[in-house]
């Protein structure tokens, strides 16, 4: 079956409906597009679990703050839907800004606590730009499950959280995260670095490395392997650090001592590109 474009919401939402009514279960991969191989192994997750695939690409404005790159966010569509055909996608929802977001638009999509810290407190625009979008698309592909990768831990907690709360009745899944052969995590966004900067930015994956030695060799103090982190970021001092935190796996709340899941998470600037990546203690990272 060749891939099948749909722009228009309500015409997405009759084909869901269809499919639903068919008894097909539907699984969804929302992206930005500029798709690389952690969006498509989304997509392939989703090919081994559900009968129908829908992808969408939509660069979301409410989710970029003013001063953030919302006008230089790669597009590459034509790419993105060749990709997505040799992946046995089934449809591309690809819908424009005007039809998510006519005039008179102004309804805002929350999620309280889980929001304030680590990305949500230097880009305030994000989550809830995230959720809004996420609860708008669920409406209109109607997914049974929706994929969603651990490269960010954050949104994906946050999405589910917002499911749950608004008895969307979608399952949010967690897929692992795809690395480049050096450990940089992919990411449409790793197309502005400079070669310089390339380098620079394995410097993320050193980090969380270091951070996973520490712990299985029995480091439990959250401050300390937070250190361990620092320390490593230090060794490029081109980066500037957002944060670097260890929390608790399932609620992002602070930790001192690690006695359950913990992610090590952390977000850098290397010039004007920013960078996340984070690590569930204890799993394997070899880099
Ligand atoms: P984006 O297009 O950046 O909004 O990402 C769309 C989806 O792909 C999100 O669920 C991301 O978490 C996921 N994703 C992005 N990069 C990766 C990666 N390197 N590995 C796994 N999933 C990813």
């Amino acid at each position: 079956m060749t891939l099948r474009i749909v722009e228009s919401p309500r015409e997405m939402r009759k084909l869901a409906e269809t499919l639903r009514a068919e008894g097909k279960t539907l699984g969804f991969v929302p992206t930005m597009g500029a798709l690389h191989e952690g969006h498509l192994s989304l997509v392939r997750a989703s090919r081994g679990e559900c009968q129908v695939t829908v992808a969408s690409i939509f660069v979301n404005p409410t989710q970029f703050g003013p001063q953030e790159d919302f006008e230089r966010y790669p597009r590459t569509f034509e790419r993105d839907r060749e990709l997505l055909e040799r992946e046995g996608c089934e449809f591309l929802f690809a819908p424009n800004r005007a039809a998510l977001y006519p005039e008179g638009f102004a309804t805002a999509v929350r999620v309280e606590r889980m929001t304030d810290r680590l990305c949500g407190a230097s880009r305030p625009s994000f989550l809830p730009g995230v959720t809004l979008v996420v609860a708008k698309l669920f409406n209109l592909v109607r997914p049974h499950i929706a994929f969603f990768g651990q490269k960010d831990y954050q949104q994906c907690l946050v999405v589910r959280r917002m499911a749950e709360d608004l008895d969307f009745g979608v399952e949010v899944r967690m897929c692992p995260i795809v690395r480049e052969a050096d450990g940089l995590a992919m990411s449409s966004r790793n197309r502005y670095l400079s070669v310089t900067e390339r380098t620079q930015a394995r410097v993320l994956v050193r980090a969380l490395v270091e951070a996973n030695r520490a712990y299985l060799s029995g480091e439990r103090s959250a401050e300390r392997l937070i250190d361990s982190m620092r320390d490593v970021l230090e060794t490029v001092p081109q980066a500037r650090v957002d944060y670097v935190e260890v929390m608790d796996a399932g609620t992002l709340e602070r930790l001192n001592r690690i006695e359950g899941k913990a992610a090590a998470l952390l977000a850098l600037n290397l010039g004007e590109t920013r960078l996340i990546d984070n690590h569930i203690l204890g799993e394997a990272l070899d880099y």
